[in-house]
């Protein structure tokens, strides 16, 4: 396993988002207690409280009649998550402004790979991406960014300082940084974890940091225990995901960009951007799937056997048969939307050696490794500096909906 010697993964999780999200769009609930109610009726409880309303008392779950004793000014606004998506939309558009989201956990928070300049520079970058919400989003939502070697310590730093906080974990922090808190504050001990542990005599997470990997599998009895173990030691680990992981991107496309070639283009440049995704969370892909749709009628679809990869190269090449089979099966119908989607992953370091001992494979490191470094020259100058082969200007700006998936969630996810 992996011990990075500094910091590889941000994550941003807003301060009582619904709430917030109500402050911003009604200015007469600002400085307000609010508390957000699923449906406007006195029987429910409150879903998010904003900091007015907790420094009342009043927290998720307090039902209506106790917060309005509570806390007797409280406005009770019902939830409308249409808008909250639309701010969810917002705020993944300018995140990605300064650095690719790795993950979106829910609708708002998200976690993000650094590379390069991005992790000496990390603070500074947490600050820019703060700025810039404020600007495009407004400065009623605050959001709480957590620094750290990886994502689960990164997602504690967040929640060590909120509203608002910025908490950087370096390696050689560990576990000073962390003794302080509740056991329960660590993502993944639950409050039945946590009974457990307290039952093992692990109350403090200082006594908790310094179990082995072995006691902390037998602890979870699941292999997620040494992986939580880890984590908190500050291992390079993915938290768990809970669907299985894909990187994609979807694109309606403009009128003018339904022709066969303009389509390809567009595909090309969404297959570049997972790939990238994917390389920063350190996976290879085994497939390649292509879809296009052509108005209302039907779809095609297609899937490409990839040997264990993660560089451009080998991905578009295999986009670009699959492309050249779809024009063969459906004629030169004009595609309206277009999707690629990469699965099939396996951790990149995992690959073994002799992957790369025959001739194609050496080819295959070769272009791995000009990979990164325009992963890296990209990173360091915000944008598309160099590319493999053509690369058109984004399809009219990318008019059109954006077709989500794998990445922005349902309102079913969270409502
Ligand atoms: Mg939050």
């Amino acid at each position: 396993m992996r011990k990075p010697d500094g910091i590889e993964r941000l994550y941003i999780d807003f301060d009582s988002f619904f709430a917030s999200a109500e402050q911003q769009l009604r200015p007469e609930l600002r400085g307000r207690p609010v508390g957000v109610i699923p449906i406007d009726t006195p029987h429910t409880c409150v879903i998010a409280a904003s900091r007015e309303a907790k420094q009342q008392g009043v927290k998720t779950g307090t039902p209506v009649a106790e917060a309005r004793r509570l806390c007797p000014g409280i406005a009770l606004p019902a939830a409308r998550p249409e808008k909250y998506v639309e701010i969810h939309h917002a705020i993944l558009a300018e995140l990605d402004r300064h650095v690719p989201v790795l993950k979106v956990w829910s609708i708002d928070e998200a976690e993000c790979a650094l590379i390069g300049r991005e992790r000496t520079g990390a603070a500074d970058l947490a600050l820019r991406i703060k700025r810039g919400l404020r600007a495009a989003v407004g400065e009623h939502l605050t959001a709480s960014i957590g620094l750290a070697p990886n994502g689960l310590l990164a997602k504690t730093a967040a929640e060590m300082d909120k509203p608002d906080g910025l908490v950087v974990i370096r390696p050689e922090d560990l576990p000073g940084a962390i003794a302080h808190l509740k056991i329960e504050d660590i993502p993944g001990v639950g409050p039945r974890m946590g009974a457990r542990l307290r039952a093992a005599g692990l109350d403090t997470v200082e006594k908790l940091y310094a179990t082995s990997a072995k006691q902390a599998r037998a602890l979870w009895n699941s292999v997620e225990g040494e992986r939580f173990w880890a984590g908190l030691h500050g291992y390079a680990v993915e938290r768990p995901e809970t669907k299985t992981a894909a990187f994609g991107h979807g694109r309606v496309l403009a009128p003018d960009w339904r022709t066969p070639e303009r389509a390809l283009a567009c595909a090309r440049l969404l297959a570049a951007k997972a790939a990238r995704r994917m390389r920063r969370a350190g996976f290879a892909a085994r497939r390649l799937s292509l879809t296009l749709r052509y108005g209302r009628g039907r779809g095609w679809g297609g899937e490409a056997v990839l040997p264990a990869a993660r560089d451009d190269r080998t991905i578009l090449s295999a986009l670009d048969a699959l492309f050249a089979r779809a024009l063969a099966e459906t004629g030169d119908r004009r595609p309206s939307q277009a999707a690629v989607m990469l699965h099939g992953l396996v951790p990149a370091e995992d690959r073994t050696a002799d992957l790369f001992a025959g001739e194609a494979s050496a080819r295959q490191a070769r272009w791995e490794a000009l990979t990164d470094v325009m992963d890296r020259l990209n990173s360091r100058y915000q944008a598309a500096v160099v590319n493999l082969g053509p690369r058109a200007a984004p399809p009219g700006g990318y008019a059109g909906a954006k077709i989500a998936f794998g990445r922005v969630p349902d309102r079913a996810d969270f409502w």
